[in-house]
């Protein structure tokens, strides 16, 4: 008879279908849901051991919940973590895993270019609470050198980041972070952890939309952070319990079937995304074209190493400004103008006018976002399809 293999030495296809499950006493086969705020106990007193953390079990939501357990498990499984937490959104999750660490005087380092809300935490909540912020071009390996020649308490990074696709060198950064002192929290968002596990690089903290490609079918919100046993048990674990983030149980339910298929839809995304950033490189209608997967990508080798495949998300300029990337967007049939992204629905959107509004024009001209960028979160419908209509609206707006 040979040895029963543990669940973190499955491969991820499996653990992505049966990681974290925990059958009730009926045994159904589809993960439980468990729709309940509260917890009834046999007895007073095992109450007051479970409150006193003697006992094993649930008390309450707001804490802890199977459904949410078996997600939380499962994500832990894939990025080869031992703590994840599930969180109401994915600004959630960041929140906690920067604000559950920080204090007044603290020290923060992180890339310029990140999600619009992931700036506005950087640059407007710490520095609230006294917390000193430096950004760096994420990009840039002596400008993280310089920066880290100081101690800091935590370094955040986006890779690759949302929408420039810059790619961060993360076992560079984590190194140095290290060696001043701080715990690197890196946004997995875009990579997804079927692309890159930024543990593997010395990441500490690791952070998910699960509404992005996790859910992946646009219906729910969500979010995880996914940390050591230490940060757990000395940061996040009370900060999550007081402070409230908690996914719904619901919403868990829906991520943890969108798990299921997740890795069969990252490839696929992928390959319909190489497809289509090809054609717009060829068309010649762009003045520049995105994609970490494209050898032109100023970091391509980079975010080879990193990363298992391109991603779902290109970034492409129009000739022209605002006025002209509306119309291309306008002239879709088939992609939709949203703002989400890592949907099976191909959508596209201007970032300086939604994700990256609040940053303002310098701040945004910066990254390299001008008013004729966009954004298109490559889909699961046929890559000709799309070709189709990228062309057809590309076309119409030059005629
Ligand atoms: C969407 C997104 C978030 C925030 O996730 P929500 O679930 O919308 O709160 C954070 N980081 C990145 C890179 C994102 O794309």
């Amino acid at each position: 008879m040979t040895d029963k293999k543990e669940p973190k030495d499955w491969r991820l296809a499996t653990k992505l279908v049966r990681g974290g499950l925990n059958r009730s006493e009926f045994g159904e086969t589809s993960e439980a849901l468990y729709l309940t705020s509260g917890f009834a106990y046999e007895e007073a007193e095992t109450a007051a051991s479970r409150f006193a953390g003697e006992e094993d079990g649930y008390t309450y939501t707001r804490l802890s919940n199977p459904t949410i357990t078996m997600f939380e498990e499962r994500m832990a499984l894939l990025d080869n973590m031992p703590i994840a937490k599930a969180t109401a959104t994915g600004m959630a999750a960041v929140n906690a895993a920067l604000m559950s660490q920080l204090h007044a005087g603290d020290r923060v380092v992180a890339s310029k270019a990140l999600f619009g809300s992931c700036r506005y935490i950087v640059d407007e909540i710490l520095p609230q609470f006294g917390i000193n912020v430096e950004l760096v071009t994420g990009a840039d390996n002596d400008a993280w050198a310089q920066a880290l020649s100081t101690p800091a308490k935590a370094v955040f990074v986006e890779t690759p980041a949302n929408p420039t696709l810059d790619v961060v060198d993360l076992q560079y950064v984590c190194d140095l972070a290290h060696d001043a002192g701080a715990t690197v929290v890196v946004d997995n968002v875009f990579a997804t952890p079927i692309l890159q596990r930024p543990a593997d690089f010395g990441a500490d903290v690791v952070v998910y939309s699960g509404t992005k490609h996790i859910d992946g079918q646009g219906r729910v919100m969500g979010g995880c952070v996914l940390c050591s046993e230490e940060f757990f048990e000395d940061h996040l674990n009370q900060f999550m319990r007081h402070t409230g983030p908690i996914i719904s149980p619901f919403n868990a339910w829906v991520l943890l079937k969108g798990l299921e298929t997740l890795d069969l839809r990252v490839e696929k995304m992928c390959a319909n995304a190489a497809k289509i950033a090809d054609f717009l490189a060829d068309t010649g209608a762009l003045t520049r074209v995105l994609y970490p997967g494209r050898p032109d990508h100023p970091q391509h080798k980079l975010a080879m190493k990193q990363m298992s495949a391109g991603g779902s998300i290109i970034t492409m300029d129009v000739p022209g400004g605002r006025e002209e990337a509306f119309k291309v967007v306008n002239a879709l049939d088939i992609i939709d103008i949203s703002n989400n992204l890592g949907d099976a629905k191909s959508l596209i959107t201007h970032p300086a006018s939604t994700t990256h509004r609040s940053l303002g024009e310098e701040a945004r001209l910066e990254l390299g976002i001008t008013e004729a960028t966009l954004r298109l979160s490559v889909g699961l419908e046929d890559a000709d399809d799309l070709i189709e209509d990228l062309e057809q609206a590309l076309g119409r707006r030059s005629s």
